[in-house]
């Protein structure tokens, strides 16, 4: 993830004063752990701290995510980020998305952890905002990592190698974001995933 939050801070340092909601959900987990280890976070990202304190939602995330930063107990942690998960499905509420258009890569972090995804195979996932994913399936669970690319790419990675990217579009009905398609970038198979 070194490599995206390299692209961002330049781009918060361009332009400090005019950061939005989607920007601050990019960089907020890096924004909770640094003030969690005693940085001065607000100095590093101004337009992050003026956007935190105007815009009440993401506000409410950054206690949240800084309340479960500060709590390292794993089951507390998930905890934590369940609650989070209600209020960034609130959220999407506030993305500009047609069916089938890609999601853009500033938004990729609100859409996969807007809620848990739900695939017709019966499988589920949840993507959390510090970059892990659960896969749950009949058979059990399986512990990954997803991250934005460089090229503004979804990507994930499952250990012990596997690793694969995905073009990531919108699943509108009505006015509602109802999920998300992926598009496997390598093998070209498409699956939907609803959210829960
Ligand atoms: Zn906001």
């Amino acid at each position: 993830m070194t490599e995206w939050r390299e692209a961002l801070e330049r781009f918060l340092a361009t332009d400090p004063r005019d950061v939005g909601c989607d920007e601050v959900m990019a960089v907020l987990h890096l924004y909770v752990e640094l003030q969690a280890a005693g940085v001065d976070a607000a100095a590093q990202y101004p337009g992050v701290a003026s956007h935190l304190a105007a815009c009440d939602a993401c506000g409410e995330d950054a206690r949240g995510l800084l309340a479960a930063v500060q709590n390292e107990d794993p089951q507390h942690h998930r905890h934590e980020h369940n609650e989070e998960m209600v209020a960034m499905t609130e959220k999407l509420r506030g993305v500009q998305a047609e069916d089938g258009a890609a999601v853009s890569a500033a938004d990729i972090p609100k859409a996969v952890t807007a809620g848990r995804l739900l695939y017709a195979d019966g499988a589920s996932q949840i993507f959390t905002i510090d970059g892990r994913t659960t896969y749950s399936e009949r058979g059990g669970d399986s512990a990954g990592e997803w991250y934005v690319d460089d090229d503004g790419r979804f990507c994930s990675f499952w250990p012990p190698s596997y690793r694969a990217c995905y073009a990531l579009r919108w699943l509108v009905e009505g006015s509602r974001i109802v999920g998300l398609r992926f598009t496997g970038l390598a093998d070209g198979v498409t699956f939907e995933g609803r959210y829960a």
